[in-house]
């Protein structure tokens, strides 16, 4: 008899051990106030961090926040996207307080002088005591069972079609060349990558630009659908032509972008006409994108000047409203925009004080030009994370109210 219950205990046992979650492939994406710093950790423990964000420490500590949260200790590889100061302005601080094994680049700058002065010699010596990758599209990054492609990289576009791509691509037939002379040479240059993990597949671009989006997306779209896309360029109108996003027609959009950068109309119009699109979530409230294409509240991580925003939403345009660099309102006595503590709860941050400050001239919002400064609020912020699965689903979770959502899988690979 015992033996019997023995065997039978066994089976119970990996019955329970079976019924497990598998471990998850998750994605962060931190508040660097238009700035990039997006954090991924494989069901395995690899880690890969694309860009550092803004220089002051501010965002350093974001990013520091998010590598504690997520128990990572190290970064295998990191991405740098280009040089810019809001992708790489937080490097050198990073650097020194977490071990980065592995640095991937598109190669020297081609702006001078640079964004941020002496980068390139500075830079060289964190990844000349390390590895060090030029990556070229078609490139892999190993991240255990995350397959990690690079499918852009110093201008120049994969052209191999990934598992599910080499699909003909309808949006490409209302593309438009743009003048993009006002469109800064390195942001071009942006290192993307792609993420499979199963059936679940994320696009992120770094700064890439407009009309590079068709090179990449047609005719042919090489990448197939998408469960996830980060927005290009922080959502400005630099970039996320309909050939790229309808193309990728992602079942959910993230925008990185701060209340005065990103959320262009020309981005939110792709974006909430893009076939399947289920939801879009966004770091912050963007002005530029008023009552009308803001995703709504629960879906934005960051409100952190609600009374400007409640101005904007129940009066009329002020005139000068939107502008990049106009001043802000005043933060509300707590100095938090709404305290976590569980998605229902109430706001716990009392409202701020004034109105925005004066403000340059409408139109000017969509742009940010890759190169601002750093601008936006200081202390608390709130990140989104993504879990996803094999099978396709994922979890997009807003650390500020702590609203969850699952995705099922539904794009045909
Ligand atoms: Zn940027």
């Amino acid at each position: 008899m015992r033996p019997i219950i023995f065997a039978l205990a066994v089976v119970l046992f990996s019955a329970a051990a079976n019924a497990q979650p598998s471990k998850t492939f998750d994605m962060y994406i931190v508040d660097t106030e238009g700035g990039h710093a997006v954090l991924f950790v494989s069901p395995t423990g690899e880690t890969l961090l694309e860009d550092a964000g803004n220089p002051g420490g501010r965002d350093t500590d974001r990013i520091m926040e998010v590598i504690k949260a997520a128990g990572v200790k190290q970064i295998d590889h990191m991405i740098i996207t280009h040089y810019h100061v809001d992708h790489v302005g937080g490097l050198e601080d990073l650097a020194s307080r977490i071990e980065i094994k592995h640095y991937i680049d598109h190669g020297a700058t081609v702006e001078q002088p640079e964004q941020v002065r002496g980068f390139q010699e500075k830079y060289a010596a964190l990844y000349s005591k390390v590895k060090h990758t030029v990556a070229k599209p078609g490139d892999k990054i190993p991240l255990g069972p995350v397959d990690v492609t690079v499918v852009t990289s110093g201008k120049q576009v994969i052209k191999k079609p990934l598992p599910g791509g080499g699909i003909p691509n309808p949006a490409c037939a209302e593309f438009k060349v743009r003048d993009d002379s006002d469109t800064q040479a390195e942001n071009m240059e942006s290192v993307g990558a792609v993420y499979t993990f199963g059936k679940y597949r994320s696009v992120d671009l770094g700064d890439f630009t407009y009309n590079l989006e068709e090179k990449l997306m047609c005719p042919v779209n090489p990448i197939g659908h998408v469960s996830l896309f980060l927005t290009s360029h922080h959502g400005i109108n630099q970039s996320n032509s309909p050939a790229l996003v309808h193309g990728l027609a992602p079942e959910v959009a993230i925008m990185h972008n701060s209340s005065r950068k990103g959320g262009a109309l020309t981005t939110m119009n792709a974006l909430w006409s893009s076939p399947g699109l289920q939801d879009l979530w966004q770091l912050h409230w963007a002005y530029s994108a008023g009552l009308e294409f803001n995703t709504p509240g629960l879906f934005i991580a960051n409100l952190e000047d609600p009374a400007t925003a409640a101005g904007v939403i129940s009066g009329a345009i002020p005139a000068g409203f939107g502008g990049v660099g106009g001043g802000r309102g005043g933060r509300g006595a707590s100095g938090a925009p709404a305290a976590p503590g569980g998605f229902g709860g109430g706001p716990g941050g009392a409202s701020g004080g004034g109105r925005g400050g004066p403000a340059g001239g409408r139109g000017g919002s969509g742009a940010g030009r890759g190169g601002a400064a750093a601008g936006g609020h200081t202390g608390q912020a709130f990140y989104i994370k993504v879990s996803a699965s094999a099978d396709g689903s994922f979890t997009v979770t807003n650390t500020r109210n702590n609203f969850s959502k699952t995705y099922h899988q539904t794009t045909i690979r």
